[in-house]
């Protein structure tokens, strides 16, 4: 391996599957990292005072499949209430570790740390109260404030140490503290760098029994800070298990698609001890998702078809940069153009125009217009068949190649485009003069082939793998191609074929992983995913989905609503889903929806606006970080947070 693979270096191998070991860390009956299957883990929501409310919540999450419980300790009462908990769920014959949440009260810590089996802090507000104050801190101020830290964290550390207490120093990139920020702005080195503060005092007091997480409600951001971190924690010597998750990761398929996207990315490079999905749901919701993540890692996936060995890797994985590739102007493929997506057509679409309405096609007889959606794909992919009524200008026919260099109408071959195999494309003289597109494997890539496309700027390539560890393999044919300087705009192929017959959530997953992991790197220039056990309705929301976790392509408002938990202050899932009812038309409108003023302003990083409980039955609209509106009753709050976004101009009416 060359000396910038190694100075980049963030898992074991990029081609090969393996776990990445870590040291093992005691958690009551249930020990984390090491050669221990990847932990699945979720929070509670009730209130921690509710002691019954709190155990029955936390049994239907350990009968889901969870092997810890988090509960949050806002105070000295709820620290104290954990043994309450403890002992009813011990009566109850349900042994599954318990996890102190604790932000802002080291009292509340120290408390929690002599009871429960592991206690979470947030570095960004454990010894400071965040005042998004930017100071210059010159190295003595700097290091004065580390003296500070020291001395509020180590009473924690040392009762940990007594009571055989674990500890996950958790951060999370919108409540970096204000040094932090001053020193590394709110970036991925920033978040190392919090928690490696805490990481240095707990390893001078000789306590190694820590977690460490990275958490951030961009995929993307979390991603780096992950890889970043074991890259400087190897530069320290060390090797604490990792905590994955994205924060604020929303409901339903969105909350799904950008936790796949986040946590399996890193799952395919054999990253994380343990995982918890954040999702606005009840928590016992968050468990099979998790395990349906992390199931994909079994004997199979390490047993995966060989892929060749890496010798100079391009790809910065700390710092997404987009694969330079042509500009196919007309048809918008590649250079700076929005990744495109291609959609296999059914038999409805077959059938009759109606058929297009599952992929945001609407024609107006009457009008004799179509009126398109934000999720419409750009490429129809049409097999041996064409269709009997005009498309719109903007969805384009793909045929196979056998049946396009057969069509009689000049028209028609003209505005439609032939896929080819490797080997029709080398042999073929009829080719189109806009885009070829050439489906291939790694195994096409010959030396001969590749000498072929490289200057071709018509040629499209459908890239695909049946191998077990496929996000590995295509990233490697990415590779292969970056550094051959070749240019040729890829799109990524991911099929499902019918003996799979796959649940919806699960190609959700999967795609998420395998595709998204692809297009966090800046690698592909379009997705298509296919499965006949899918509608095509759900297979384009899911590929649009995945574009708009990986912020590559932006078709819908986002939602960062956090989990909610024995803080928050008003029904999340209700809000939530009235907030989106209302606004889900502001296509790249950022709308944080938190449970409470403690640490929802911090964690909802750069939302646009910001609805937040600030007490019971009142909620703080915010602007970016500033407050907007305080203190307006729950009634007439999602109105107000509608007339704040018409005040600043983001409003616009929705169509019916
Ligand atoms: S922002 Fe939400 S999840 Fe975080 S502490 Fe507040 S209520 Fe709990």
């Amino acid at each position: 391996m060359n000396t910038e693979i190694l100075s980049k270096k963030y898992c074991n191998d990029l081609t090969s599957y393996s776990r990445y070991i870590t040291r093992e860390v005691r958690i009551g009956n249930i020990p984390l990292g090491g050669n221990n299957p990847i932990r699945i883990q979720s929070m509670t929501t009730t209130d921690t005072m509710d002691t019954i409310a709190t155990v029955e919540q936390s049994i239907r999450i350990i009968e889901a499949g969870s092997d810890y419980i988090r509960i949050t300790a806002p105070s000295l009462n709820e620290a104290k209430n954990l043994e309450n908990i403890k002992k009813e769920l011990r009566s109850r014959g349900y042994e599954a570790p318990l996890i102190a949440d604790i932000h802002f009260t080291p009292n509340a810590a120290e408390m929690a740390a002599r009871i429960v089996e592991k206690v979470r802090v947030n570095p960004g507000n454990y010894a400071d109260k965040k005042k998004f104050n930017f100071i210059e801190y010159s190295d003595d101020t700097y290091e004065s404030e580390l003296v500070r830290i020291r001395q509020k964290f180590s009473p924690l550390v040392k009762i940990c140490k007594e009571y055989g207490t674990a500890m996950r120093i958790g951060t999370n990139h919108g409540s970096l503290s204000d040094r932090i920020m001053s020193r590394f702005g709110d970036t991925p080195l920033g978040m190392v760098e919090s928690a490696l503060e805490f990481v240095r005092i707990c390893e001078d007091l000789d306590y190694h029994e820590i977690v460490l997480s990275m958490k951030a409600s961009n995929p993307k951001v979390m991603v780096e800070a992950y890889r970043l971190l074991i890259n400087k924690m190897e530069e320290e010597n060390m090797n604490y298990p990792l905590h994955l998750g994205v924060t604020e990761a929303g409901d339903g398929e969105d909350g799904r698609i950008k936790s796949a996207v986040g946590i399996g990315t890193l799952l395919e490079d054999g990253i994380g001890d343990t995982v918890r999905v954040s999702l606005t749901e009840e928590p016992e919701f968050e468990i099979p998702v998790a395990i349906n993540l992390v199931n994909r890692y079994s004997v199979l996936r390490k047993a995966h078809k060989e892929i060749p060995v890496i010798i100079e890797n391009p790809i910065d994985p700390f710092d997404f940069k987009r694969r330079e590739t042509f500009d196919l102007e007309k048809d918008k493929i590649g250079g700076h153009n929005v990744p495109v997506v291609i959609i296999s057509a059914d038999e409805k679409i077959f059938k009759s125009y109606e058929g297009l309405k599952e992929l945001g096609y609407f024609y107006s007889e009457s009008l004799d217009k179509w009126n398109i959606g934000d999720i419409a794909p750009d490429f129809l992919y049409l097999r041996k068949k064409d269709i009997d009524y005009p498309l719109p200008g903007t969805l384009k026919k793909i045929f196979d190649y056998e049946f396009w260099k057969n069509i009689d109408s000049d028209e028609l071959r003209e505005n439609s485009f032939p896929l080819f195999t490797a080997g029709e494309y080398s042999e073929s003289k009829i080719k189109s003069e806009r885009i070829n597109f050439v489906y291939v494997a790694i195994e096409d890539l010959t030396e001969t082939f590749l000498n072929e496309v490289k200057n071709d700027k018509c040629c499209v390539l459908i890239l695909s793998s049946e191998n077990e560890h496929a996000m590995a393999e295509m990233r490697r044919v990415f590779i292969e191609l970056i550094n051959r300087d070749l240019k040729c705009p890829v799109i990524i192929k991911k099929s499902f074929d019918k003996a799979y017959n796959i649940a919806d959530e699960l190609l959700m997953l999967y795609s998420a992983t395998d595709v998204g992991g692809l297009q966090l790197d800046g690698l592909s220039d379009g997705i298509w995913i296919d499965s006949e056990s899918t509608s095509i309705k759900t297979i384009n929301s899911v590929s649009f989905g995945i574009l708009q976790a990986t912020r590559t392509r932006i078709s819908r408002t986002e939602y960062i609503s956090c989990p909610s938990c024995g803080r928050t202050l008003f029904d999340l899932q209700e809000t939530t889903a009235m907030i989106r009812k209302r606004t889900d038309h502001l296509k790249g409108v950022k709308i944080a929806i938190m449970g409470c003023i403690v640490n929802g302003p911090g964690e909802m990083a750069d939302a646009d606006y910001g609805y937040v409980g600030s007490g019971p039955g009142k909620i703080t609209l915010y602007k970016g970080r500033d407050v907007m509106k305080k203190s307006i009753n729950t009634e007439v709050a999602v109105n107000e947070l509608i007339n704040l976004i018409k005040e600043n101009k983001d409003w616009i009416e929705k169509d019916n």
